[in-house]
């Protein structure tokens, strides 16, 4: 199997990597890296998990090791754009910890935060920046920065960046970048518009793809429970007294929805964070710290805020709701399958659900198992504890007889008679055979 050491990096990243007890390279990597240190551009297929991060990090240390200049003033020497902050100081992190021994300054810069300092930061120049669009783009209208320096460039996940609308700040930047440069672009998915997005800025590129979406699925083993919106919130609590949960990212559509989570979740006496767009970039540090310390075991989290959330130990990975776009699916149950790992998702799907379901089952290719409701459904519907009050930035006032949609409570009419779709008997919630990690030993019943 290729090393590390095989590669022709320079000593202080295989230090590093040393460091880390990283000794082979991902797939992604090992494609990914004699290219780029060669100097080529590439376009990427691959998912947040891969590896990805190190495929563009290692040979752009390199690079700065073969080839040292000073900082440019109000510039910055590599550019990495990410959809959100969260992977941006993600990203940056990387960095710092793959270029420890190499006298580097890594900074970031997106919004939420204040200005006032990043500007400071940039006076001085910048080797590594890792910023999100909005932000830069600030940034240079305030005339704070330029990037007529960048000497390496790369585009993250830009099919999220579609999703997210940066198309035209996408252009722009484009616009304002050298000519002479290198620039990588990496996408989890690779339709015809983000292809041409690709073209815009990548001069003869290697393509690179890492094994396709679906390889995600495989490792995760993926249930799924039919259960009316508002019941919700009771399947969910019982899932997780029940379940052997190391830590559980729990995915709400709406901003709202999650901290409404959070509040029910408290008021049974369970601790959990939120994670999404309204929170304060403080409140989000904080969360996602506990969340990685292993202080809180539940984070709840909307997509565009958990993109990217590199923590592992994930064991569980709940879809509150699905998500109407089936690949976000896979980013979803990808935080708990990282770097070889195996893990669980749990789906709870509506009845206006089925649809995304069936979408979701046809692009990863695999079927999710069908789990019946615990036989104390009823009574546990009829329990449910009443949320904990709101706090600072928790959202609107309770509503927790409702729906979350204006919709009247139909908490007290548990659907848990229903036939499942394939019309069999419902079996208990049950782990495979074949174990999953550390959680071998779990007894895995909703009950
Ligand atoms: P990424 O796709 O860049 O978010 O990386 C996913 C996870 O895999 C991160 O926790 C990395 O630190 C880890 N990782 C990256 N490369 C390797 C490697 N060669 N060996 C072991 N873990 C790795």
């Amino acid at each position: 199997m290729t090393q590390f050491t095989n590669l022709g990096l320079a000593e202080p990243i295989l230090k590093a990597l040393a460091a880390k007890n990283y000794t082979s390279p991902t797939p992604i990597q090992l494609k990914a890296i004699p290219p780029l240190l060669e100097g080529r551009d590439l376009c990427g297929i691959a998912q947040t998990g891969t590896g990805k991060t190190a495929a563009f990090a290692l040979p752009s240390l390199h690079y700065f090791h073969e080839n040292p200049k000073p900082r440019p003033f109000n510039s910055c020497r590599m550019l990495v754009l990410s959809p959100t902050r969260e992977l941006a100081a993600q990203i940056a992190e990387s960095f710092r910890e793959y270029g420890k021994f190499m006298r580097l300054s890594v900074e970031t810069v997106f919004g939420g935060v204040p200005i006032n300092r990043q500007i400071n930061k940039l006076k001085a120049g910048v080797d590594i920046l890792v910023a999100t669009p909005g932000r830069l783009l600030d940034l240079i209208d305030q005339k704070a920065m330029h990037l007529r320096d960048v000497e390496i460039f790369v585009l993250d996940e830009a099919d999220q960046m579609m999703d997210l609308g940066f198309i035209v700040p996408l252009k722009r930047i484009d616009k304002l970048l050298p000519r002479e440069r290198q620039s990588l672009f990496f996408s989890a998915t690779m339709p015809k518009a983000i292809a041409e997005l690709g073209d815009r800025f990548l001069s003869d590129p290697i393509k690179v793809s890492v094994a396709p979406q679906a390889t995600t699925a495989e490792r995760v083993q993926q249930y799924a429970s039919f259960v009316n919106q508002a019941e919700k919130q009771a399947l969910l609590t019982l899932t997780v007294k029940n379940e052997a949960i190391d830590r559980a990212l729990i995915f709400t559509r709406t901003k709202h929805g999650a901290d409404r989570v959070v509040r029910f979740l408290e008021g049974a006496g369970l601790e959990a964070v939120a994670i999404h767009g309204n929170k304060s970039q403080g409140q989000r540090t904080a969360a996602l710290q506990a969340f990685r310390q292993g202080k809180v075991k539940l984070l709840v989290a909307t997509d565009i805020a958990a993109r990217g959330i590199d923590v592992s130990g994930v064991s569980h990975v709940i879809n509150f709701e699905l998500p109407n776009v089936a690949e976000q699916y896979v980013h979803r149950i990808g935080r708990t399958a990282r770097a070889g790992a195996e893990g669980i998702a749990i789906s709870f799907v509506a009845d206006d659900e089925r649809q995304y379901l069936k979408a979701i089952e046809k692009v990863t290719r695999t079927r999710c198992e069908i789990v019946p409701l615990p036989e104390n459904f009823a009574e546990a519907v009829r329990n449910l504890p009443k949320p904990a009050p709101a706090r600072n930035g928790g959202g609107r006032p309770d509503r927790a007889h409702n729906d979350g949609r204006g919709r009247p409570d139909r908490a007290h009419r548990p659907d848990s008679a229903r036939p499942d779709r394939d019309g069999e008997t419902r079996r208990p919630f049950r782990r495979r055979s074949k174990g999953v990690g550390a959680h071998k030993s779990a007894v895995t019943r909703v009950r």
